[in-house]
């Protein structure tokens, strides 16, 4: 899988999965295993397209089922 490059110092990225906790609706939520590029310089943390989607995706779902 290609990574690119970080944008603060120029460090290739590197792709690592984490666990993405966030505040919705008063409560806590977590998703596990989402994909990061992190640069292992700086600590930077990037999200590509498809990682957003997912949490756009549980956003959704948490509002509906307010
Ligand atoms: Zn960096």
């Amino acid at each position: 899988m290609d990574t690119f490059s970080c944008i603060n110092c120029k460090t290739k990225t590197i792709i690592e999965y984490k666990n993405y906790s966030f505040w919705e609706s008063g409560g806590k939520h977590t998703i596990s295993n989402l994909k990061f590029y992190v640069c292992p310089e700086c600590g930077e943390e990037y999200i590509d397209s498809e990682t957003s989607r997912i949490i756009d995706r549980e956003l959704e779902k948490i509002q509906e089922n307010e």
